[in-house]
């Protein structure tokens, strides 16, 4: 059985700890897209973690951890993700690297930095992990595949030619240093000699495995706002958030996937501009960052504050859609207990019209919050293990927000730790 798990708001829902969790009853745990700039944090008997290219079933010795080749792929950050593992007295995982991925370059990562520094004010809010300038390069035609580290005479004719390209950039639009060819292909050398050991054919891998009907999870990161044509463009990522991409970034029928969980957070929070209706401010959001300790604080992979506010109702629905979620995982409602009344953002008023509609961001732009304000439980929730157990207002506000997204909620999380869940049927 095929299984995704992705966001379906703005990132930073808690996938991680949802795919931890979930990662017990799975054999293979993949990742389909994007690279190292966003993260996932878990915490379980070896530590608190912030994974940003592995997958997040590490943890457990009977899963194997797969790379699809949708994911851009930083090698020397992953062999050193892999080592810090090894570090904290995790067991070395299983993991396997499609040899289709494409490498994330160095000169990405400089790109990245330098057209923010271009851009100054007004740039994208880019993480500099050279994510746009990859996935840029990658449809360009001008990335690299792994596999091809394995021609060294057709690499070196390549690096050439992409180095003449990108040098008359670095010199004339970003006046920095060129890239030199042969540190390039020596660099890239270093890279084969590092991957080797994980390369296979992931997509051969992967369909065996559904024949023999293996459980298989996929690992979206972020989330539906900032997938580049469903998202807030263009303050979006470069790569598909959404789980109809899972088989495209790893290579299965698009029809095997049966189940897909659209993690969606109790109230809302995002890192990095754009367009955030329900966004508060003031003592209001620094109240609500500080209860969320970690989950709300700062982003897993950024360390930047996350920009905070209530349950968008609109954004949250929309974005179970477009992942075409079968269920829900409603995360961090623990962090609510101290409210007395809970907006929940339940229509846009654009131009005096009120819609529950999620607009193109042109629109988006003009969307005032229409609030419904929902009692709150005013306790502690953390430690409940059974849904008739939480408070009557806690569950009246689960099953507000299920009428609105339209998709069951199966899971709720009460607490960041591995098995602070409470399963619905
Ligand atoms: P991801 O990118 O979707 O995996 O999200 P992150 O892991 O970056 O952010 C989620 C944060 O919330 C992490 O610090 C988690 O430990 C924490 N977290 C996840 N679920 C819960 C929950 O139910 N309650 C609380 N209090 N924290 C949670």
């Amino acid at each position: 059985m095929v299984k995704a798990i992705v966001g379906a708001n703005w990132g930073d829902e808690g996938k991680g700890k949802i795919t931890d969790m979930l990662a017990r009853e799975a054999d293979i745990i993949v990742r389909f897209q994007g690279g190292s700039n966003a993260g996932h944090t878990i915490i379980n008997e070896y530590g608190k973690f912030a994974l940003h290219l592995l997958p997040s079933g590490v943890f457990y010795k009977h899963t194997t951890n797969v790379i699809g080749n949708g994911v851009a792929l930083n090698i020397p950050y992953l062999m050193k993700e892999i080592q810090s593992l090894a570090e904290r007295g995790v067991p070395m995982p299983k993991i396997k690297i499609s040899d289709r991925t494409q490498i994330l370059m160095p000169y990405h990562i400089l790109f990245d930095q330098y057209e923010e520094e271009r851009l100054g004010g007004k740039s994208f809010g880019s993480t500099k992990a050279g994510i746009a300038p990859f996935y840029s390069d990658k449809y360009a035609k001008i990335g690299f595949q792994v596999s091809e580290l394995f021609d060294t005479e057709g690499l070196k004719n390549k690096i050439a030619g992409i180095c003449e390209m990108k040098n008359v950039i670095l010199e004339h639009l970003y006046h920095k240093p060129a890239i030199n060819p042969d540190e390039l292909f020596h660099t890239l050398m270093e890279y084969r000699s590092m991957v080797e050991p994980y390369l296979c054919d992931v997509s051969a891998l992967l369909q065996d495995a559904i024949k023999e009907g293996r459980n298989i999870l996929f690992e979206g990161q972020l989330g539906s706002l900032k997938d580049p044509d469903f998202g807030i463009y263009p303050m979006v990522t470069s790569s598909s958030t959404l789980a109809a991409y899972s088989a495209i970034g790893a290579g299965i029928p698009p029809y095997e996937i049966k189940n897909i969980v659209a993690v969606v957070k109790a109230y809302s929070s995002a890192v990095g501009a754009g367009e955030f209706v329900t966004e508060i401010f003031g003592d209001e959001a620094d109240e609500l960052r500080k209860r969320g300790g970690d989950a709300g604080e700062f982003g897993a992979t950024t360390g930047r504050p996350r920009r905070m506010g209530w349950f968008d109702a609109v954004a949250s629905r929309y974005g179970c859609r477009m992942q075409g979620a079968t269920e829900a995982a409603l995360t961090v409602l623990d962090v609510l207990g101290y409210l007395d009344a809970i907006p929940v953002c339940v229509g846009y008023e654009i131009d005096g019209v009120v819609s529950k509609n999620f607009p193109v961001t042109v629109k988006l732009k003009k969307a005032k919050p229409v609030y419904e304000y929902l009692p709150g439980w005013k306790q502690d929730i953390r430690g409940i293990k059974s849904y008739n157990d939480l408070p009557k207002d806690c569950r009246n506000y689960i099953e507000f927000i299920e009428k609105e997204l339209q998709v069951p909620i199966t899971l709720v999380s009460n607490g960041p730790g591995r098995d602070e869940i409470i399963r619905r049927n």
